[in-house]
């Protein structure tokens, strides 16, 4: 059994395909998901397939790449992420990739609101869901400055062994995505080799970076153990044990009853 710990399911055309979607997770044995909220838009279409379906959860928060949308306040993370279901404050973080002509100075609404996620997480004793690229360092010194006692995973993980080991060092998980089967991720497949068993997560990141056989392809949950299979590779067990570990590793850090007990 497989959890898909990250997907962005709430578009229109994934709810409308919605018996499909989950037709093929069951297939495929992927029997959880949490679903990622990116904008405060966004949240009750997030939120509702949670409420319908009580093997998705999920998550509140802004994505750090949305700008001139609505910017969330502490008060309205604490409120959304106390919803019933809501497992996660995120996904949140830094992401200095698409600068467009912006210098990392001119990111400092990024930072702030990076900090308002990682403030109410703390309040709320629920995990981070981390989004970091081109920014691990100041990732990481928000993350130690306002992270005290915050738990949390970095999600779609492509950074390098030492901002691994940092993240590690403060607590948090590490989730690979279908990037982890590209061929020319080699080096991050040597991060992998090494991330401790019990800190290890699996997504899709649905709909973008479907893996090996499906590149191109709208990704969706079912793909989930095609990650694990290359993990598995990696780590010289089946992908079942993948699976299993995986998916303990994500019911503790989301504080979720296990697998098959009522929700
Ligand atoms: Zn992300
Ligand atoms: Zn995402």
């Amino acid at each position: 059994m497989y959890v898909d710990s990250h997907c962005h399911l709430s578009m229109a055309d994934f709810v409308e395909r919605m018996p499909d979607i989950r037709s093929a997770m069951a297939e495929a044995r992927v029997d959880r998901a949490l679903v990622i909220c990116t904008t405060l838009e966004e949240f009750d279409a997030v939120h509702a397939l949670a409420l319908q379906y009580d093997n998705f959860w999920a998550s509140a928060g802004v994505h750090p790449d949305t700008e001139g949308l609505k910017e969330p306040s502490y008060e309205e993370l604490i409120d959304l992420g106390s919803r019933p279901r809501v497992v996660a404050i995120g996904e949140t973080g830094l992401d200095y990739y698409r600068l467009n002509g912006r210098s990392i100075a001119d990111m400092a609404w990024q930072r702030e609101r990076f900090r308002v996620h990682i403030r109410a997480a703390r309040t709320l004793g629920k995990p981070l869901v981390i989004h970091t690229r081109s920014a691990s360092d100041d990732t990481l010194a928000i993350l130690r400055e306002e992270g005290a006692g915050v738990q949390g995973v970095f999600h779609c993980f492509t950074e390098t062994a030492e901002v691994a080991r940092a993240a590690l060092d403060l607590g948090f998980h590490i989730s690979f995505s279908g990037i982890l089967t590209f061929r020319n991720a080699q080096d991050l497949r040597d991060v992998a080799r090494w991330v401790p068993m019990d800190r290890l997560l699996i997504e899709t990141d649905s709909p973008y970076l479907a893996p090996v056989p499906f590149r191109g392809k709208v990704n969706q949950p079912a793909y989930v153990p095609h990650v694990a299979a290359q993990l598995s590779e990696l780590k010289g067990c089946s992908a079942e044990e993948i699976g299993r570990v995986t998916s303990a590793n994500f019911e503790r850090l989301f504080q979720l009853p296990a697998a098959g007990s009522a929700a």
